[in-house]
């Protein structure tokens, strides 16, 4: 059964979710506010976390910025319309995706299994193991990228995006396309997104592979043969 972590201190909106994902077949842990989650993460494990932004004490995004110190588990920002929420430091802290409240649990329901979709396609994909590439090799089971002696340590998106390029090697996509490809789904169809992670993993490979993500004017990206 896989768990499902709620932090929300709005508490008809936690109790709502808790059943309704109950209901669905989760194993559901409830949150009032942040304190506390890491160590109901370690004890009790978990496979997506849904994240409130504005929390007392501990907020989210700060919460998610301990999560991801020690847990790649996939991660649900959620925050009230009033909030300007700033998608790319969503994203740059490690979001996979975010809803803007009020929402439907149903609409939460398939943002869930969209994301754990990946996750098993990720799982079928990691037992294939390393993939060479030019001067790098991919390993999928530990989502590693080496070059020579260097260990290049990306994140799950960064990988994920590289990945993709890879597979599809000399054939060009456009933000959209990209975005789809790593996020699952529309992610709200912010290109910035795409343009940041593709910066970041140009400067990790920078002055270590030869590897080029090349920008296709008016286009998008793509890695040549
Ligand atoms: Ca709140």
């Amino acid at each position: 059964m896989r768990s499902i972590h709620v932090v929300e201190d709005e508490q008809n909106v936690r109790e709502l979710l808790g059943r309704y994902l109950e209901h669905e077949g989760y194993k559901v842990y409830l949150h009032a506010s942040g304190e506390g989650v890491l160590e109901a993460l370690q004890v009790n494990g978990a496979d997506l976390i849904v994240l409130d932004i504005m929390l007392p004490g501990i907020d989210g995004l700060e919460l998610c910025k301990r999560i991801r110190a020690k847990y790649e588990t996939p991660i649900i920002f959620v925050s009230a319309r009033s909030e300007e929420f700033d998608r790319i430091l969503g994203i740059e802290l490690g979001g996979d995706d975010y809803l803007v409240k009020p929402f439907s649990p149903r609409e939460l329901l398939a943002r869930i299994r969209a994301i754990f979709r990946r996750v098993d396609q990720q799982q079928s994909v990691a037992v294939s193991g390393l993939k060479p590439f030019k001067d790098l090799t991919i390993d999928s089971a530990a989502r590693l990228v080496r070059c020579g002696q260097y260990t290049l340590d990306f994140t799950n998106k960064e990988f994920e995006l590289l990945l993709y390029l890879i597979d599809n090697v000399g054939r060009a996509f456009t933000r959209e396309q990209m975005v789809t490809a790593v996020w699952g789904y529309a992610y709200v169809g912010d290109s910035r997104s795409v343009d940041d992670l593709i910066r970041r993993i140009r400067k990790k490979l920078d002055g270590v592979s030869t590897i080029e993500i090349k920008t296709v004017w008016g286009y998008g990206y793509r890695i040549d043969g």
